[in-house]
């Protein structure tokens, strides 16, 4: 690491009087964590010339505190498996639909759920690969390994042998996402989240799912349109709070009408293993006996082991790093977007504000990211696209590309989309 060092003008001698400090810095942004979000802001951070460094821990499909991978959450384990497993799923239906028009099918049609997960692999590993290209053909510096605030101007990366590397840096970005979180009953450890749910072994014959917010709702669909039978436990009286209420009805109605058991009102109070299976235990008595449960509650920020709050960095409550409109934090050389903020939490979004953060800080155009009109997509609709289409400013914006919708609700005030293909 170079630290910021004294500097004479040239042809000056060494006189104290005229020396004068000069920050030198190894690079001038270092940002942690090569998802979404990091990675535009630093691929865009180089485009302006400046000298950029990313670290991103080693790569694997469920994540930890020390597991991760370039492309982040999107790619390795969020809305890219995802939809390959939303496609795989939809075929089903197809099958049967298409017998009606024609098709001599057999009578039996098999699936295999192995092949599906090990193409999805090959799938995410080939984008790792394009992610991390990208960032090289940027000229940004890929460090493997956890990135840390030592200062506001020092990042400690340490790598899987236990080796520590110190940098410094001009600006510091935190892009850390966020992880699924295990909600804390008997027996916790026996349920899975998003992450493992991606990378199943086995179909599971019969499923629980805690939770029926967008994730929850779209792996409901996904198994019961692999034939899993799917019980969908919530505590309020309809699925994914926060989108328009009569939506939400129709929403729970077409699940149900999928074969989907929904169960609102209820919490899992404990899980217990039987044999090879588990026991789930609600709140009201009821008792499932599944292959898999999956707790599909929510995610926290990424910032525990960073060391932010000892630099100056505040959190909110949830651990979320607080900005203001620009991204800065509470230092202001540090800087924040993507999940890590829980400002809105989608890829476009992060993206969005990766893009303004760099035309703000390396650009000279300082601009803030815009919140409006940003629409959510929900993969809930197996046979079909274009289930539903519902936004509350204007009755359908033509210049949203098809293959980007699915499903498109009209979420709190206002009409949102979201991409989820996974734009760089
Ligand atoms: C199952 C699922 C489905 C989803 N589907 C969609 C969808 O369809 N559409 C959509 O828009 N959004 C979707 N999302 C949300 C989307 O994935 C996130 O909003 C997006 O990835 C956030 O980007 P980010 O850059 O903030 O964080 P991330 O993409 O999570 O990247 C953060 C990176 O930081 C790394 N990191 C963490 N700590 C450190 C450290 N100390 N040092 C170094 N690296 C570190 C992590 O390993 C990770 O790679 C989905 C999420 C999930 C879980």
């Amino acid at each position: 690491m170079s630290a910021p060092r004294k500097m004479l003008f040239d042809g000056e001698k060494a006189n104290p009087a005229t020396v004068v400090t000069v920050e030198s810095y190894d690079f001038d942004l270092f940002v942690i964590g090569a998802g979404s979000g990091g990675v535009r802001a630093a691929r865009t951070s180089a485009g302006f010339g400046v000298k950029v460094a990313i670290c991103e821990l080693p790569f694997n499909p469920i994540s930890s505190e020390v597991t991760g991978g370039v492309g982040g959450t999107c790619v390795i384990r969020g809305c890219v498996p995802k939809k390959i497993l939303v496609y795989g799923a939809q075929f089903g239906g197809e099958f049967e639909d298409a017998r009606n028009f024609g098709w001599e099918l057999n009578d039996h049609i098999d699936f295999n759920w192995k092949k599906l997960l090990h193409n999805k692999t090959k799938e995410i590993e080939r984008l790792n690969g394009v992610y991390k290209r990208l960032l090289s053909n940027a000229g940004v510096t890929l460090f493997e390994g956890e990135g840390r605030l030592v200062s506001s101007n020092i990042v400690e990366v340490t790598q899987s042998d236990g080796s520590k590397q110190k940098y410094s840096t001009k600006n510091i970005l935190i892009a850390t996402g966020s992880r699924a979180q295990r909600v804390n009953i008997p027996g916790q450890e026996l349920a899975i989240t998003s992450d493992e749910a991606l990378s199943l072994d086995e179909l599971p014959k019969r499923v629980v799912i805690l939770g029926a917010g967008y994730i929850a709702v779209e792996f409901a669909s996904i198994w019961r349109g692999m034939g899993s039978e799917v019980d969908l436990v919530y505590r309020k009286e309809l699925p994914l709070r926060g989108f328009d209420d009569e939506m939400r009805a129709v929403v729970a109605r077409n699940l149900e009408g999928r074969g989907i058991r929904l169960h609102p009102g209820k919490n899992l109070l404990e899980l217990s293993k039987i044999e090879k299976s588990i026991k789930a235990v609600t709140d009201h008595g009821d008792v499932f006996i599944a292959d898999t449960v999956l707790f599909a509650t929510g995610r926290l920020p990424n910032t525990k082991r960073l060391n932010l709050q000892a630099v100056g960095v505040e959190l909110d409550k949830t651990g979320a790093v607080k900005v203001d409109e620009y991204s800065q934090t509470t230092v202001p050389n540090i800087w924040a977007i993507g999940d890590v903020t829980n400002r809105m939490n989608l890829t476009p979004v992060a993206l969005m504000e990766g893009t303004c953060f760099s035309k703000t800080v390396f650009g000279g155009q300082p601009i803030k990211p815009d919140y409006a009109n940003i629409p959510s997509a929900v993969f809930w609709g197996l046979k079909s696209f274009l289930t539903l289409c519902i936004v509350l400013r204007v009755p359908f914006d033509w210049r949203v590309p098809w293959f980007a919708l699915d499903v498109h609700l009209a979420p709190r005030s206002t009409s949102r989309l979201s991409r989820c293909s996974s734009p760089v």
